[in-house]
């Protein structure tokens, strides 16, 4: 059984794709992408010894060893280019998945999609997009034991879409949806904020304090305004 978090993940793989789904652990999402025949051929990397094996096993196990091959290596290294369509990244931070997309950057000249599922820090993505002349086409927001994730799906653009740091922040199309998950996750970081300030108060002034006050601020007026709070 799939989590939620990956299922969510697979329903952008385009049907008939080839996939690199890189940071794979057990290659769950490949498995499932070739046993629902969404993708045609995978690779699963991973860098990692033990969760390198685990995903050899799983694809062994599932029978699935002339499709989708597990390789071992450090992120996108593991692809060559022009290998596959759609790059998958998901349940790490955002800063890793950007430094991932950043260090494999010549790998992702043939890549149509990708679909990316940070834990934290979705911004730290949207900016590497940006900076790299990717346009975010969609975005999903969901809630699976407790957790809230979100996942990006962008694809290549010449004239790649500049976004407002609130969009950057909190996501183009999530802003527009607004849905309930959303709303709960900007609440949880807006007190997360709120109690870092106070802190911040209490420990006193020091160096750097300023900057650091205004910038929760900052983005304590978006989520107001985003979320439309009475004040
Ligand atoms: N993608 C799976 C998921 O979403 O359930 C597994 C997520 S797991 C928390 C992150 C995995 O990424 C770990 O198995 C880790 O070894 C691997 N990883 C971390 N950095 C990596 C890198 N630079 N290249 C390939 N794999 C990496």
């Amino acid at each position: 059984q799939l989590s939620k978090r990956l299922h969510t993940v697979a329903t952008f793989v385009p049907k008939g794709s080839t996939v690199a789904d890189i940071g794979s652990d057990h290659a769950y999402l490949p498995c499932f992408l070739i046993h629902c025949q969404v993708a045609t051929r995978a690779i699963a990397g991973e860098i990692v010894e033990g969760p390198y094996q685990s995903a050899r096993r799983q694809v062994i196990e599932d029978g699935l060893d002339h499709l989708i091959e597990v390789r071992k290596g450090n992120g996108l290294a593991v692809i060559d280019t022009g290998e596959v369509e759609v790059v998958t990244i998901a349940g790490m931070g955002g800063p890793l998945i950007a430094q991932i997309l950043e260090e494999g950057k010549d790998k992702l000249n043939g890549v149509k999609r990708l679909i990316l599922q940070p834990n934290v820090s979705a911004i730290s993505i949207r900016d590497w997009l940006i900076a790299n002349g990717w346009s975010l086409i969609q975005e999903a927001i969901l809630q699976e034991d407790g957790k809230i994730y979100e996942v990006l799906v962008a694809e290549q653009s010449e004239h790649p879409v500049s976004l407002t740091y609130s969009e950057r922040l909190l996501g183009p199309y999530l802003i527009q949806e607004k849905s309930s998950v959303f709303q709960l996750k900007w609440q949880q970081e807006y007190k997360q904020w709120d109690r870092i300030k106070h802190q911040i108060d209490q420990a006193g002034k020091t160096v750097g304090v300023d900057e650091k006050k205004k910038e929760l601020h900052n983005k304590m007026k978006i989520v107001q305004e985003v979320l439309q709070w009475e004040k």
